[in-house]
Parts: C-alpha cells; sequence; structure tokens
C-alpha cells in the first residue's frame, strides 16, 4: 500500500526522508555492524549522534547559550510535575492560563507541588479561544508564568504571548514547536513532546535558563530534576536513545528545508488553504475563533455528527487518514505539523470540496 496523507494529531507523520535514512541505517549505522538501537548510551558513536540532535535544536531555534538543551523521557506530561518540582521553590506561587485540556493538566498536577493560582480560563466556552487575560491579575513575584502555546485538541494558539515583566514564562510547546519562530530570550523554559513536531514518541525536549536551575524541591525524583540532568549531559540514566536519532533525521530535514523561517511560511499557507474553505462555506463550520486560530491543528464540523463520522470515513478511503476530531471536541481535526506536505493540505481541500457538494 501507498503511504497516505496521515492528519493524526500525534503521534504524527515524519518526514518521509528520515525515515527512509533510518530504514537505510537500520541494521548497520555508519559501518558499525549494528543498529543505533543496539549501542550504549555512553558510546562515542551514540554521543555524537545526541550531540547532533542537541546541535540542531540549538540551531534551528537559535538557543542561547545561557539556555540548557535537554533531552528527557516521561513526555510532555511529566513535565506537568516536573516544572513546579524544578522551579516552585517554598512559599512560592506560580501563575497558569487554562487555555485548553493540556493546560488544565498542567495545573492540576501543579497543584500537589505547590501554590498554583489561575489568572485566566475559557473551559467554560470548552476552550474555543486563547482566554481574554488582565496583566493587573498577574503576580508580579509569582516563580514562573504558565501557558500552552498552541492547544492541540481545540486547534487554537497564542496570537501574542502575555507580558510577564521580570516573572519566567514557562511554554508548553509541544504542538507548535519549530513550526514558527519564536524568541527564545521571551521564556525562561520552553518544553515539548517530542510526537508531534519533533520526531518520535518517548523523547521530552526540555530549554531551560541557566540562572533557574538549583532550584528543584528536594522531593524532586532524580530524573526531573533539571540541575542534575544538564549536569550529566542528559544522562544521568538511559537516555530514549533512538528516539533522539530519529528526531536527529528529522530536524536535518527541517534545515534543508530553510529552517523554521522557512517553514513557518509554508505552515501559514497550509493553514490558510483549510481556513478560507472553511469561510466560504455554509456546510462546514469551524470551531476555534477565529482570533485564537491555530496553524496546526484545524479543527471543524460538518452539519451533524453522522456526516462529520461520513466524512471521517470517505476520507480515509480517499488516503488522507486520522482526520477524526478528539472526543471532547467532536467533529474533524486536521493536525497540519511541518512533515505535512502542502500537497497533503491541498488534496484535503479537493476532497472537502467535493464531499460538499455530494453532502450538501
Ligand atoms: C500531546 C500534548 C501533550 C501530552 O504529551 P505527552 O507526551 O503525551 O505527555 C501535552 N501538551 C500538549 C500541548 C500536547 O499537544
Amino acid at each position: 500500500m501507498d503511504r497516505v496523507y496521515n492528519f493524526a494529531a500525534g503521534p504524527s507523520t515524519m518526514p518521509e526522508e528520515a525515515l527512509a535514512t533510518a530504514a537505510r541505517e537500520m541494521l548497520n549505522y555508519n559501518g558499525t555492524g549494528m543498529s543505533v538501537m543496539e549501542m550504549s548510551h555512553r558510546s562515542k558513536v551514540y554521543q555524537e549522534i545526541f550531540d547532533h540532535t542537541a546541535a540542531l535544536v540549538r540551531e534551528l531555534m537559535a538557543v542561547p547559550e545561557d539556555y540548557e538543551i535537554l533531552l528527557l523521557q516521561g513526555g510532555a506530561t511529566g513535565q506537568f510535575a516536573a516544572i513546579p518540582l524544578n522551579l516552585l521553590g517554598a512559599g512560592r506561587s506560580a501563575d497558569y492560563i487554562d487555555s485548553g485540556n493540556f493546560a488544565h493538566g498542567a495545573l492540576t498536577e501543579a497543584k500537589k507541588y505547590g501554590d498554583i493560582r489561575c489568572v485566566a480560563s475559557s473551559r467554560e466556552e470548552n476552550y474555543r479561544r486563547i482566554p481574554v487575560w488582565n496583566e493587573a491579575d498577574f503576580n508580579p513575584d509569582a516563580a514562573y508564568f504558565y501557558i500552552t502555546t498552541n492547544n492541540t485538541i481545540f486547534g487554537t494558539r497564542y496570537a501574542t504571548l502575555p507580558e510577564t515583566g521580570k516573572v519566567p514564562l514557562v511554554a508548553d510547546m509541544s504542538s507548535n514547536i519549530l513550526s514558527e519562530v519564536y524568541d527564545v530570550r521571551r521564556f525562561g523554559v520552553i518544553y515539548a513532546g517530542a510526537q508531534k513536531n519533533i520526531g518520535p514518541a518517548g523523547l521530552t525536549l526540555v530549554i531551560v535558563r541557566k540562572d533557574l536551575l538549583g532550584h528543584a524541591q528536594p522531593i524532586c525524583p532524580k530524573v526531573f530534576d533539571w540541575t542534575i540532568m544538564a549536569e550529566k549531559g542528559s544522562m544521568l540514566n538511559t537516555p530514549p536513545t533512538y528516539a533522539i536519532y530519529m528526531a536527529g533525521l528529522c530536524l536535518e530535514w527541517l534545515k534543508k528545508q530553510g529552517g523554521v523561517a522557512a517553514i513557518e511560511k509554508v505552515n501559514v499557507e497550509k493553514a490558510k488553504l483549510l481556513y478560507d474553505l472553511l469561510d466560504e462555506s455554509s456546510f462546514y463550520r469551524p470551531t476555534a475563533d477565529p482570533a485564537s486560530r491555530s496553524r496546526m491543528n484545524v479543527t471543524f464540523t460538518t452539519p451533524d455528527p453522522d456526516t462529520d463520522a461520513a466524512f471521517v470515513k470517505a476520507a480515509a478511503a480517499h488516503g488522507l487518514a486520522n482526520l477524526k476530531g478528539h472526543r471532547l471536541v467532536g467533529g474533524i481535526r486536521a493536525s497540519i505539523y511541518n512533515a505535512m506536505p502542502i500537497e497533503g493540505v491541498r488534496a484535503l481541500v479537493r476532497f472537502m470540496k467535493d464531499f460538499e457538494t455530494e453532502h450538501r
């Protein structure tokens, strides 16, 4: 069977070129006579693979030297706990914006470890927009301020970032990291699970400003302690070796596309193809507020749930896979991360027009 256009939210489509290289190198990496999966993480050859991936992250995101790049395990969900455990010293408090289900999960988890305040929420509107915030509500003495830059389930994105002054901004970028240019200096911590826009699942990227290290709570598990992990080059224990190698191949591909600024232009164009169609149609209805629209996850419905289901099924038969929306929103979700080619989005647009003609 041919490859399909895979619109899954995560794990998600990866650059074909990266997969082909991995296939070629599967049994014998670079004359070592073994697969990357079979190598000691303490070997020289593996250290080079690790350093290459970390260096590509630094280069592509222009990460300044006073930030550590950590390649960890435990997923974004692990970091929901690691963030307060690393940043929330005794007697301190942190501010959160509740913009989606993952933001809510982060907030709930953090409450186990300290004093957490929710300063804005769109939960009552089923997260159809990024909540409106009022800077007067921010705690100027907070240990950190937490946001989720792209809300994967609801298809929303911060068009502007909150101004938090001296309070470090901590961002879950799991579903839009490397898809648009961010100035890393605006953040104290950026983190992401890899399985949407970096590479395969199993790897968690944490970028942390060095002055924020050294404040972990005594109960912080060692594997989640950024300070210890930074000292150990992310190898306190065995890192997710193969996922790090695969991420390196995906980042090489991204570099070849011209890097983040170049892919951002393509991403804007891809999203526009879909939103233009949704705005012109009286059959499809976009579910996210226009001012909060994501470029990575486009959410919409047809006139009724039965037609949504028929849409997902017919699309799959046309080689357009995994378009079913998340159960919290229903309808349809097209995840169009970096590795989704614009041809895939064009094919989806053509299918949507034909489907509308047949079902109107
Ligand atoms: C997918 C996702 C998560 C959860 O990631 P895991 O790696 O499965 O823990 C958290 N936040 C956002 C924004 C996501 O898209």
